[in-house]
């Protein structure tokens, strides 16, 4: 019983799991295994354990990488005490205060979600969920030695938060891009995104790109070169919407509320990509 983990390439699985719809992957090599991301909560992050111990070959995971910085990525961490545990240094800078934030919300509003497959329980768990902060960062790239392959990890500039990484396994074409690139949902403009930069980001990133890549979103199915870049043009083009209206004088509250055919989103979901720029291009 390995759970949800099916094998996409030679000796690298991933799974996808009903809560928060989230991706962890495995890389295995001859000398350890490295897990992309690790879910929601601690008890989530033991049941990854307790599946990959059961994959083929088997063995304990020595590497715990975290794409960004979000809660539904990182706070399964615990599960992995031995593992060193590496993520971008802006991601390892705000990972306290956000893991608060989500707990503090949890505590105020503990409804399930049926769209996002998660339990009043799981929200118990997750308030409940130790913080593992990873030990080790960086700040352009890092290699994640696993023997006879390597996880190599790149930061390109912000996107979806600002410290997303890129970890590309060094020896089939398989790339996690973890939240920037979405694939089961349009892209999520939280309130730590930085939308005028994540088209640039993409952009870097598709450069960097082994042919035939296999890109693995945080949530949703592995997608193709094709598709992140028609994502990429996606939030180019919310980027420069925003842009327009602020140097048009806009207000922030009429800018929300404008309709506008170029949008590949709806406005709603562009709330925080909105207030973010406007705070942004406000300048200090
Ligand atoms: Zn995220």
């Amino acid at each position: 019983m390995t759970g949800p983990f099916r094998e996409i390439a030679d000796r690298v699985f991933i799974g996808r799991y009903p809560q928060w719809d989230v991706n962890v992957g495995v890389v295995v090599g001859s000398d350890g295994i490295c897990v992309v991301d690790t879910r929601g909560t601690l008890k989530q992050g033991q049941e990854v354990r307790d599946q990959i111990a059961r994959l083929a070959p088997p063995g304990a995971v020595t590497h715990v990488v975290n794409t960004h910085v979000h809660f539904d990525h990182v706070l399964g961490n615990a599960a992995f005490p031995a593992a060193r545990k590496t993520a971008h240094a802006n991601a390892i800078a705000a990972m306290a205060g956000h893991i608060a934030q989500v707990k503090q919300a949890c505590l105020e509003d503990a409804s399930p979600s049926d769209e996002l497959g998660y339990t009043a329980d799981d929200l118990a768990e997750l308030v409940a969920s130790p913080l593992a902060v990873p030990e080790s960062g960086f700040a352009v790239s890092a290699v994640i030695d696993l023997g006879d392959r390597a996880l190599r990890l790149s930061y390109a500039g912000r996107g979806h938060t600002d410290g997303d990484l890129a970890a590309a396994v060094s020896d089939v074409p398989v790339v996690f891009f973890g939240d920037l690139i979405e694939e089961a949902a349009n892209p999520s403009y939280g309130t730590d995104c930085c939308p005028l930069d994540w088209a640039d980001t993409l952009t870097d990133h598709l450069a960097r790109l082994p042919g035939g890549a296999l890109v693995i979103p945080g949530h949703g199915l592995p997608v193709d070169r094709d598709f992140v870049a028609a994502q990429r043009d996606a939030v180019g083009i919310v980027a420069a919407v925003v842009r327009d209206r602020h140097t048009a004088g806009m207000s922030l509250a009429d800018a929300m509320r404008e309709p506008d055919t170029r949008l590949p989103y709806p406005l709603a979901s562009l709330a925080e990509a909105f207030t973010r720029a406007w705070s942004e291009l406000a300048g200090p």
